[in-house]
């Protein structure tokens, strides 16, 4: 028998996961580098979760993503979560470090990372939504030192209580409530995915250097986008947040930084 090692593989475990966009970005960036590794599709239904993640390390698995349903449930089956991850209350990278399953959030430095060049330390945000996306943009913001979020949702109630669970300073408010002065809108609610209603806001009142971020990517150019170029702000699009994640990940499943410089091609394969 041979004891060459194996090509470097991970997946995205999901019920289902046909739909998913991270086997294309894998791959892509895995060709960019010429890696020999592999990154697949792995439909998991939630009553066979337990045993199909603690089947990574015997599969010979870098570890895997994790979506929807299972980014809470997965917790139960890790040996250790992250604390970015366990302060959101999902995990969304498992990795197997030494043999032992590692839960992180990658959404939170990868909704981050577009953040970089804006002041934000002691501004205000207004974040729409208060579902999973939401827990881990309110994760990051808290990470980037904004000081208060004014936090909108069709039910203002669970807004309310994700603001305490997560110990974000600010406030909860209805969608029908005045867009308030603020250096930053995120939507992270599902207004304006395709065939949802779309997130009507007037941004009429915001100072010119706000920036207007769509967690938002299909479709990748939303009516808030739309109306934020318009009013000539600062635009943030969805592809940015999943391009961020799925970077972090790439670098603990294969050990090696995502070739960043092709995003623009990457770009270009998402939106096909
Ligand atoms: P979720 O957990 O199901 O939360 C949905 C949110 O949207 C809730 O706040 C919900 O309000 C609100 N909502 C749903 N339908 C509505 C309607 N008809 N009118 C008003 N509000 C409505 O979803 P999620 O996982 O947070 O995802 C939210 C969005 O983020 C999706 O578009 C998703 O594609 C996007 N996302 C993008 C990335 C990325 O990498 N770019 C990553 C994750 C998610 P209630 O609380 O009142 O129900």
């Amino acid at each position: 028998m041979s004891d060459r090692p194996l090509p470097p593989s991970a997946g995205v475990i999901g019920w289902p996961v046909a739909h998913s966009k991270s086997p294309l970005i894998h791959r892509f960036w895995l060709e960019r580098l010429r890696i020999d590794g592999d990154y697949g599709r792995l439909p998991v239904a939630p009553e066979a979760l337990g045993k199909a993640i603690r089947a990574l390390p015997a599969l010979g698995l870098r570890g895997v993503n994790v979506t929807v349903p299972h980014k809470e449930a997965v917790m139960a089956h890790l040996d250790h979560v992250d604390a970015t991850a366990r302060a959101i209350g999902a995990v969304n990278t498992v990795v197997v470090e030494d043999g032992a399953l590692v839960g992180y959030n990658s959404d939170a430095p990868g909704f981050a990372e577009p953040l970089a060049g804006l002041a934000l330390p002691g501004k205000r945000a207004l974040v729409v939504g208060a579902g999973g996306a939401a827990r881990a943009v309110l994760a990051a913001l808290k990470g980037c030192g904004i000081a208060e979020v004014i936090l909108m949702n069709r039910t203002p109630s669970k807004a309310a209580s994700l603001l305490a669970e997560m110990d974000v300073a600010g406030e909860a408010v209805g969608l029908d409530a005045a867009v308030p002065d603020v250096a930053l809108v995120v939507n992270a609610s599902t207004l304006g995915m395709r065939g949802q209603p779309p997130l009507v806001l007037d941004l009429s009142g915001l100072d010119d250097r706000a920036a207007i971020y769509d967690a938002v990517y299909v479709p990748l150019e939303t009516s808030l986008l739309a109306a934020a170029r318009t009013r000539g702000l600062r635009t943030i699009d969805g592809l940015s947040m999943l391009i961020g994640q799925a970077a972090v990940a790439f670098e603990k499943f294969y050990g090696a930084p995502a070739p960043r410089e092709h995003d623009a091609e990457l770009r270009e394969l998402l939106t096909r």
